[in-house]
C-alpha cells in the first residue's frame, strides 16, 4: 500500500502545530471530545431534515477507553462518521475544517451549536500520541475504512471492519521522557480531570469504565472492586437554564465547587445578553477575600467558553482591576478564537463583552448597598480597598464609576457612611468635607484636631487605610464639596473675630515663636498660637500638599523620595502652657527650648509621627521633673 505524503507546507504545519501551537498538552482530548460532539450534533441536525439515524438522541454519546498495557487511549462517538474521501479531505488536509463547511451549509445556524472551526484541533494528539488511527463508518453505510499516521511522516487510508456507525479514534500513546509524562494520559484520574476541567458542559454523555468500591451483595462490610460505565461530564451549564428555574443553593454549589471556596458567595450575578453580541455571565462576588487577593501573584479574570468548551481559565481583560475580586465565567458562541483556541484573537466583542460586565457588577453592588446594608459593609471590608485603589489609580479617570460604592466611618454616625450620605447631611454653612487619618478610628477619635472640628458640630470622616488620603486627594470633591483633611492648618472654623485676635497674638508674640521655630532645627515651618483646641495644649498641623499621613505612607515605600509634609506646631493659645512659655521667654530661654522641644515630640505622638529622637524626649522629661 502506497503512502500518500503531506503537501511539503502541510507537513511544516503540522510540525509546528504539534510543536509550538498549544503550550498545553492537556487539551488535545477537549479537541478530540469537541470533535466527537460535533460529529454527534451533524447526525442529530440530519435526522432532524430526514429519518437516517435509526438512533433516538438519548442514544449519542461519547467513550473513552484506555489499555494501559499496549499503551493506548480510544476516543469514540457514535456520530455522523466519515467516508473514505472525507478521512481524505479532513484529516489529510491540515487546516480543512469539515465542521466549518458543514456549518456553512446549514440553513438554521443556532440549530446546533459546532464546536470545529480551523481544521486543526485533530492534529493536537500528536502532541501525546506516536500514532493516531481513526476507523470510521458513516450512518447508513456498510463500509468502515481506517485514517492511520505517525505525523509528519503522511497517512493511510485503507478498507476495514466497523461494527457500528461513528468514528473511534486510538492514540498510540508516547513512552515517558524525564520531562513529560505521556503515561498521565492512561490514568483515569487525569483522564476525569480533563474532562471536568474543559468539557464538562458538552452536551452528551461522556462515558468511561472507572473503579469503584462497593458493598458486596449479600455481606454488610465486605467491599469489591467494580469497573462500571460512569459518566464523567456534568453536561447541564447551569449558566444556560432559566434563572427562575436555579435555586440559590444551586447557585452556591455551583460556585463553591468551581472556585473552590468553602463559603457561598455574597452576591450572584447572572444575566443573559443578546444583541449586537451574545452571551451569558455567571458572576459571583465573594464572601471574603482569597487569602492571595491582595498579592502580586493573585490572578485576576473570569472563564470563557464558547459552546460549553472553555477556551481560558483566566480572561484578565473581562474585568477591571477594580472588580478583580470577581469570579465567574462567560460563555459566547461569537467571539473569535485563536487558533489553538487557548486564546482569543483581540477582539472588539470581547472589549464589548467586558465593558458590559462591569457596569453589570456596578449596578449590582449599587443595589446591594441599597438593598442588604448589612451585606455591602462585609463585601466592602473584603474588597473596599481595592474600590479605593481604583480611584487612586489611572490618575482617577474611574472615579465616576467607583465614587458612590466608597464607605469612610463617620464620626457622627460611628458607622461607614457612602460620601452621598455625608453630603445630604451636610450644614448649610459647611463648604467642605471634613476627613482625617490615622491608623484606627480610635485613634483618629482622639486627635485634637477631631475634637475641634466635632465640637462645631461638623461630621468627620475617618480614613484609616494607606491610600484613603490619596483617593480622596484623586476624586478632588464629590458633589461640587472640596475635600479638607482636617489636620491641615487652613481649616478656617474660627469667626472673624475670633481670627483677628489670634492673628494680632501671634503678631505680638513674634518673638517668642520665632526662637521656638530656631529651637526646633527646620522640623516646622512655623509655630503659632491657635484657638481651635479647646482643651488640648498642643498640635502638629500640615500646611502644604502633602499631608503628614501621606508622609507617612510615602516614608513606607521601598524607593521612598524622603517628601516631607510642611508642618506648623500649634499650641492653643487659652490653655496654661502658653502663658507659660511667654513668661519664660527673655528670663529663662534655656527651659524655653527644653519645653519647645517637648511640645514638638507632643504634636509628634499625637499625630502618629515617629519621634526622630525619643532618648532626647525622655531625657528632657527627666531634667524637668
Ligand atoms: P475542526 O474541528 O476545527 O474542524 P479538526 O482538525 O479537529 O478541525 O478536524 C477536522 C475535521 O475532521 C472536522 O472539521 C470534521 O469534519 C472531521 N472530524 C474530526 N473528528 C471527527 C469525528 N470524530 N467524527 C466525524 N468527523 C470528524
Amino acid at each position: 500500500m502506497a503512502k500518500k505524503q503531506f503537501k511539503a507546507q502541510s507537513k511544516k504545519l503540522l510540525d509546528m502545530m504539534i510543536h509550538s501551537i498549544y503550550t498545553n498538552k492537556d487539551i488535545f482530548l477537549r479537541e478530540l471530545i469537541s470533535n466527537a460532539s460535533d460529529a454527534l450534533d451533524k447526525l442529530y441536525y440530519h435526522s432532524l431534515q430526514q429519518d437516517v439515524s435509526g438512533l433516538t438522541r438519548d442514544d449519542y454519546k461519547i467513550e473513552i477507553a484506555v489499555d494501559k498495557d499496549a499503551r493506548t487511549q480510544t476516543v469514540s462517538d457514535n456520530g455522523c462518521g466519515m467516508s473514505a474521501k472525507e478521512l481524505e479531505d479532513n484529516l489529510g488536509t491540515i487546516a480543512k475544517s469539515g465542521s466549518l463547511d458543514f456549518k456553512d451549509g446549514m440553513e438554521n445556524k443556532s440549530e446546533v451549536e459546532i464546536i470545529g472551526q480551523f481544521g486543526v484541533g485533530f492534529y493536537s494528539a500528536f502532541m501525546v500520541a506516536d500514532r493516531v488511527t481513526v476507523v470510521s463508518r458513516v450512518h447508513g453505510s456498510d463500509e468502515a475504512n481506517k485514517w492511520e499516521s505517525t505525523g509528519v511522516d503522511g497517512y493511510t487510508v485503507t478498507p476495514c471492519e466497523k461494527e457500528t456507525a461513528g468514528t473511534t479514534i486510538t492514540l498510540q500513546i508516547k513512552a515517558d521522557t524525564d520531562d513529560e509524562k505521556y503515561g498521565q494520559y492512561l490514568d483515569t484520574y487525569k483522564i476525569r480531570e480533563i474532562v471536568s476541567k474543559y468539557s464538562d458542559y458538552i452536551r452528551y454523555p461522556i462515558m468511561m469504565d472507572t473503579e469503584t468500591q462497593k458493598l458486596k451483595e449479600g455481606t454488610e462490610n465486605e467491599y469489591e472492586t467494580v469497573t462500571e460505565p460512569t459518566q464523567l461530564n456534568s453536561m447541564v451549564p447551569l449558566w444556560r437554564k432559566n434563572k427562575n428555574e436555579i435555586t440559590k443553593e444551586e447557585y452556591d454549589t455551583f460556585y463553591q465547587s468551581k472556585f473552590y471556596d468553602y463559603e457561598a458567595p455574597l452576591h450572584t450575578i447572572h444575566s443573559k445578553t443578546e444583541g449586537q453580541i451574545s452571551y451569558d455571565a455567571l458572576l459571583y462576588i465573594p464572601a471574603h477575600a482569597a487569602y492571595d487577593y491582595y498579592t502580586k501573584e493573585f490572578e485576576k479574570g473570569l472563564q470563557l467558553y464558547t459552546n460549553g468548551v472553555l477556551i481560558m481559565d483566566k480572561c484578565a481583560d473581562l474585568l477591571p482591576d477594580y472588580f478583580s475580586f470577581v469570579k465567574g465565567l462567560v460563555d459566547s458562541a461569537d467571539l473569535t478564537l485563536n487558533i489553538s483556541r487557548e486564546t482569543l484573537q483581540q477582539d472588539h466583542l470581547l472589549k464589548l463583552i467586558a465593558k458590559n460586565l462591569e457596569k453589570k457588577i456596578k449596578s449590582e453592588l449599587e443595589k446591594l448597598l441599597q438593598n442588604d446594608r448589612e451585606a455591602y459593609e462585609q463585601f466592602f471590608k473584603a474588597f473596599g480597598l481595592q474600590l479605593k485603589f481604583g480611584v487612586y489609580n489611572g490618575f482617577g479617570i474611574h472615579k465616576d464609576t467607583l465614587q458612590d460604592l466608597l464607605l469612610f466611618y463617620s464620626s457622627s454616625e460611628k458607622k461607614p457612611v457612602t460620601l452621598k450620605e455625608y453630603v445630604s447631611r451636610m450644614r448649610e454653612d459647611q463648604k467642605t468635607i471634613y476627613y482625617a487619618c490615622g491608623e484606627t478610628t480610635d485613634k483618629i477619635d482622639l486627635l485634637p484636631q477631631a475634637d475641634a472640628v466635632k465640637s462645631k458640630g461638623f461630621e468627620v470622616l475617618y480614613c484609616t487605610d494607606d491610600v484613603d488620603e490619596f483617593a480622596l486627594r484623586m476624586l478632588r470633591e464629590y458633589d461640587g464639596k472640596s475635600f479638607t483633611n482636617i489636620c491641615a492648618s487652613d481649616l478656617d472654623l474660627e469667626t472673624e473675630d475670633e481670627k483677628k485676635a489670634v492673628e494680632d497674638e501671634n503678631a505680638a508674640a513674634r518673638d517668642l515663636l520665632d526662637k521656638m521655630k530656631g529651637y526646633l532645627g527646620g522640623a516646622v515651618d512655623t509655630v503659632r498660637f491657635t484657638g481651635k483646641l479647646k482643651t488640648y495644649p498642643v498640635c502638629l498641623t500640615s500646611e502644604g500638599a502633602l499631608s503628614l499621613e501621606m508622609e507617612k505612607v510615602l516614608d513606607r515605600l521601598p524607593n521612598s523620595s524622603g517628601a516631607k509634609a510642611q508642618l506648623a506646631l500649634e499650641i492653643n493659645r487659652d490653655h496654661p502652657i502658653a502663658q507659660k512659655l511667654r513668661d519664660l521667654s527673655g528670663t529663662d530661654d534655656e527651659k524655653l527650648e527644653k519645653y519647645t522641644k517637648i511640645l514638638y515630640a507632643q504634636g509628634c505622638l499625637i499625630s502618629g509621627k515617629p519621634l526622630e529622637n525619643p532618648v532626647q524626649l525622655s531625657e528632657l522629661i527627666c531634667e524637668l521633673m
